[in-house]
């Protein structure tokens, strides 16, 4: 019998009642190791209305009585480290200690939601105007919902809860259908560190239960990650509705790299930036721009060998290996089509890792890593996200060309330049429309306490992930003005009050 995996509604796990479900496969064998169960609308429905119940209670409870529940939630974690991590490779396929990294990049954020209290603190104006004091208070929203993708299992999840229930919200999380087990791991043991039952409520599904979110009208905020053109669909359904919503989209990060850069250094950090995870990351650097010819065959000269040397294989061979297969057969197909097409096109493919295969793990979904030269714009490897092992290196002639490369592509996510020249660097930190910059460092995710947000068909809607962003997305503000009796003037007031 195959194992099933349901939802986890008011503090425990529960049997879906659709009878759909959606295969979760071990990528290392190919084998389906679990069924998960796609939510219809009924049920979806009744979660957010048991979340809606749970959520009066705990907006009441104080902010800083919320936030130890997030510092036992932390405890769990580390507790739970390599139990979340193993079962994290174990669906998604990322090495184990890669596996680590996305809980602890996720936990990261609920330790920034410790401070709660803090964060949640309104403004306050003494004596405004005679006798007049105005203040303002963050609220909570109410019900919200977290849809999330594949590749961050954990942390984005987390990225979602917590913020959304430090500040007394109700979360119903609607993770991918791909690996889902992780999320539910994460609601159990929020409920071992006392977050009341109903208040995070786990649905697995597909586009059915996502448009019951987006057409539940007690839903008041929505947040998304995943591929751009699902991001475009859902926040104009959400806004239509009149949700708040942010969705952040696929990606296409540039690298430049500067004829002052060090060499080996930018070699370096564009294997674990391009391979690392199997390419499977929204901050993966897919496209290298050398400046210069020179420059060119210098990184293509470093690249190479470090490519060959790359070692594939499953997370169970521990820190052998480099980085593991990819999520689905699908994904593989789609990743050694758009490499086919790379060559029909013209590029140069490099590094061939088409006829990858690995002993014993025939079925896994491993894909070899991949390197091509002389990309050109119009080329559709470039232009689309490949969501693979696959490097594009484009060649530029000068500085202000590689920097049109990464101005001119619709997507705007990450970007970095390696260079030892300050001067390039701040104009190009200054210059460029991309929401995350890396100076000499490849992959420029910000931490828990600064914000995260694409820019251009990267991300929808205003307000970045986690940091103070995430406290005003999962809030509103409402602002009063008092005035006692002792400042009251006698009779009515008929133009609009304005200071004098
Ligand atoms: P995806 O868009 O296929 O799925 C994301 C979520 O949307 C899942 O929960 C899925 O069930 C749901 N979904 C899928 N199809 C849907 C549909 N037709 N209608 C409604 N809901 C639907 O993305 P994925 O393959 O899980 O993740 C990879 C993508 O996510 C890549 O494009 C990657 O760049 C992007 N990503 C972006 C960021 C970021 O912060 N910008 C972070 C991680 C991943």
């Amino acid at each position: 019998m195959t194992r099933e995996i349901g939802h986890y509604i008011n503090g425990k796990k529960v049997a879906g009642t659709s009878g759909r479900f959606a295969d979760v496969f071990n990528p290392a064998t190919g084998e389906v190791q679990a069924k998960v169960s796609l939510a219809t609308k009924d049920e979806l429905d009744a979660a957010v209305a048991a979340a809606a119940k749970a959520q009066v209670g705990w907006e009441a409870t104080n902010p800083q009585k919320r936030a130890r529940v997030m510092m036992k939630f932390v405890t769990l974690l580390n507790r739970d480290m390599d139990k979340l991590a193993e079962v994290l490779s174990s669906e998604h396929g990322k090495t184990f200690a890669d596996a680590k990294g996305d809980v602890q990049r996720g936990l990261e954020v609920i330790e920034y939601c410790i401070g709660a209290p803090q964060l949640l603190k309104g403004e306050f104006t003494d004596s405004a105007g005679s006798g007049i004091d105005v203040y303002s208070m963050r609220q909570a929203l109410g019900v919200v919902a977290g849809i999330t993708p594949f590749n961050f299992p954990a942390m984005i999840p987390l990225w979602k809860m917590g913020p959304a229930l430090a500040c007394g919200n109700a979360m119903i999380l609607k993770p991918s259908e791909r690996d889902p087990s992780v999320p539910m791991m994460l609601a159990e043991l929020l409920t071992e560190a006392g977050l009341p039952d109903g208040v995070l409520q786990v649905i697995n599904g597909d586009k059915d239960s996502v448009d019951a979110i987006l057409d539940n009208e007690t839903v008041q905020a929505v947040g998304f990650v995943g591929s751009t053109p699902i991001a475009h669909y859902i926040y104009s359904r959400a806004t239509a509705n009149g949700k708040r919503c942010q969705c952040f989209g696929g990606a296409k990060n540039h690298m430049i790299i500067m004829p002052d850069a060090d060499m080996d250094q930018a070699a370096d950090a564009l294997i674990g930036a391009g391979y690392g995870a199997a390419g499977e990351r929204c901050m993966a650097i897919s496209v290298a721009v050398p400046v210069g010819e020179e420059t060119a065959n210098k990184l293509i000269e470093k690249l190479v060998p470090r490519i060959e040397k790359l070692k594939v294989g499953p997370y169970t061979a521990g820190a052998d290996v480099d980085y593991g297969p990819v999520i689905t057969g699908a994904a593989k197909e789609n990743i050694l089509s758009m490499v086919e097409t790379g060559v029909e096109q013209g590029a140069e493919l490099v590094v061939d890792g088409r006829g990858f295969s690995l002993q014993g793990y025939e079925d896994g979904f491993f894909v070899g890593p991949h390197l091509f030269d002389k990309v050109t714009t119009d080329m559709d490897i470039y232009k689309k996200e490949i969501f693979g092992p696959v490097l594009s290196c484009v060649r530029a002639q000068t500085y202000e060309e590689a920097l049109g490369y990464a101005m001119d592509h619709e997507y705007g996510n990450g970007t970095a330049i390696f260079t030892r020249d300050g001067d390039a660097a701040r104009d190009f930190a200054k210059r460029i429309n991309i929401g995350m910059v890396g100076i000499n460092v490849p992959i420029p995710v910000p931490l828990a306490y600064h914000t995260f947000g694409g820019w251009k068909k990267s991300g929808f809607g205003d307000l970045n992930q986690h940091g103070p962003d995430a406290f005003k997305f999962y809030t509103r503000t409402k602002t009063v003005t008092a005035r006692w009796p002792s400042g009251i003037k006698e009779g009515g007031e008929f133009s609009i009050p304005v200071m004098e």
